[in-house]
């Protein structure tokens, strides 16, 4: 598809504003002024709708497809929660009004939500207090990680090492090297979840902290989540909890109540707010009294009038971590989310996503090797080794499956499978969805057998084949050169 600006044509306009009788330009300073005009394309409005329209329907989406990307939680976002968005009371608001007093009773519905939306968390998790800034998962990891080092700073701990599983999200190892600790891994048992042997032999007085996933990245509760937690809390180790997968254990199980000291949740997984690309998301962090006082500013107080108020008052909080109210819209999403669907509703969901994915485990293992054949929460690991003895690989499956209209499960991840497919269909899915799906990977399990070279050159029905990823990665480019 040509780009926008190879369809410019000199002279070519959309709408023509009115010409203003205010200078905008002589109140910029010469010297930040365009010598030269900016080399916008030049289109007409028709150009541009056809063109972004177009690129649109290029996009792989939820609303448009089965998403079942393990570890991302790809639900579908109800449209109610669109239009609690798009209320002109919230999205017209200026961030700086609260700042202001004679703003502040314009923004006292935009700082309940947040309020509010505090106590729904600690509710759900059973965590003390929240902060609704971080603006993702692995941003709320940042966060948490430097509480935890707020707190052995202020107690005089020296500490140098956080303890994390080798199944974990990239995420945890990023987290742990940015705010300062070097990081100590620790296998899976055959279980698939951590090994308490190898984990006790390498736990000591340095062990700042632990970040285990719950329920894991294999898809697999870890009952043994408290005698960790002793374990860690015995060298004053703090537990971070990464929350990720919240969506398994809604209204059944809270981190808060198990040991966990810190956690994030991840609204753009679990509550049904957008994500993908990047963002923007949104990963509050949750506290157990012990952290509170480290908690990121602003936060969000109730004065003995009733009125509610941002608060930059505490001297030992880690600081800024994001502007203003962090990404509100997104929590605002939530928030709209979780009365939709009520305490009831959560639990519901949280069920209806683990029976989507046993289901999926049952009816798929006939074909397919399980990486740990036992019951799964919201999402299951495969392996397609039985296929790849045939030369078909889970990146060949993946490519089959975009032909089919299906986007790939994630693949080799979790690194501890090989081979990896990992599945989670969420609770927003339908039976005849997940039949679909079976039928769909029989038949490239079927082709496996019959013609292992047809998937050398999938997918067909995508711009693009098959890039070469490790240079796109390595070798980017991105600035565009008219030849
Ligand atoms: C998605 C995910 C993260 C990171 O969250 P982002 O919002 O993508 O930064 C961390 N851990 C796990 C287990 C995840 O699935």
């Amino acid at each position: 598809m040509p780009l926008i600006f190879e369809k410019s044509v000199p002279g070519r306009r959309g709408l023509k504003n009115p010409a203003s009788d205010a200078d905008a330009a002589a109140s910029i300073p010469q010297k930040y002024r365009r010598a030269k005009a900016c080399p916008l394309p030049e289109v007409t409005e028709l150009d541009i709708v056809r063109h972004f329209t177009a690129l649109s329907q290029k996009n792989f989406s939820v609303d448009t497809n089965f998403y079942p990307l393990g570890s991302c939680t790809m639900k579908y976002n109800p449209k109610f929660t669109e239009e609690a968005a798009r209320m002109p009371g919230f999205s017209g608001l200026h961030p700086l009004l609260p700042q202001l007093r004679q703003g502040e009773k314009l923004t006292q519905g935009a700082l309940e939500v947040l309020y509010e939306m505090e106590k729904f968390l600690c509710e759900i998790t059973g965590m003390d207090a929240f902060t609704m800034q971080p603006l993702a998962g692995a941003h709320g990891e940042l966060t948490g990680v430097m509480m935890m080092a707020a707190y052995h700073k202020a107690r005089g701990n020296k500490k140098k090492y956080v303890i994390v599983p080798d199944s974990a999200h990239g995420t945890n190892p990023a987290t742990v090297a940015i705010a300062g600790y070097e990081m100590v891994a620790v296998a899976s048992d055959e279980r698939g979840v951590m090994d308490i042997g190898e984990l006790s032999r390498k736990i000591n007085a340095e062990t700042a902290g632990l970040m285990l996933t719950c329920p894991d990245t294999h898809g697999i509760f870890n009952s043994d989540v408290d005698k960790i937690a002793g374990m860690i809390h015995a060298v004053d180790g703090i537990m971070y909890c990464d929350g990720a997968n919240l969506n398994a254990v809604l209204g059944r199980f809270r981190p808060g109540d198990a040991g966990f000291d810190v956690m994030h949740v991840n609204l753009h997984k679990t509550f049904a707010t957008p994500h993908g690309g990047g963002g923007p998301g949104a990963g509050p962090v949750g506290v157990k009294e012990k952290l509170v006082p480290y908690l990121p500013i602003s936060r969000v107080i109730k004065r003995s009038d009733g009125t509610l108020a941002l608060n930059y008052d505490y001297p030992e909080s880690i600081g800024y971590i994001a502007s203003f109210y962090g990404n509100f819209a997104i929590i605002l999403r939530a928030y709209a989310y979780i009365l939709l669907l009520g305490k009831e509703g959560l639990r519901e969901a949280a069920n209806q996503a683990v029976l989507n994915a046993n289901y999926l485990k049952e009816r798929l293992k006939e074909r397919f090797d399980l990486a740990y054949d036992r019951p799964c929460m919201h999402e299951v690991v495969f392996s397609a080794s039985r296929q790849a003895k045939r030369g078909v690989h889970a990146l060949d499956i993946a490519k089959f499956l975009i032909d089919k209209g299906i986007h790939p499960p994630t693949i080799y991840f979790p690194l501890t499978v090989k081979e990896a497919m990992m599945i989670e269909p969420t609770e927003t899915e339908s039976k005849e969805t997940l039949d679909l799906f079976v039928h769909v990977l029989f038949e490239a399990d079927d082709l496996s057998q019959r013609n292992p070279a047809y998937f050398k050159d999938l997918p067909q029905s995508t711009p693009i084949t098959r890039p070469d990823e490790a240079k796109a990665a390595r070798d980017i480019n991105t600035n565009y050169f008219k030849a």
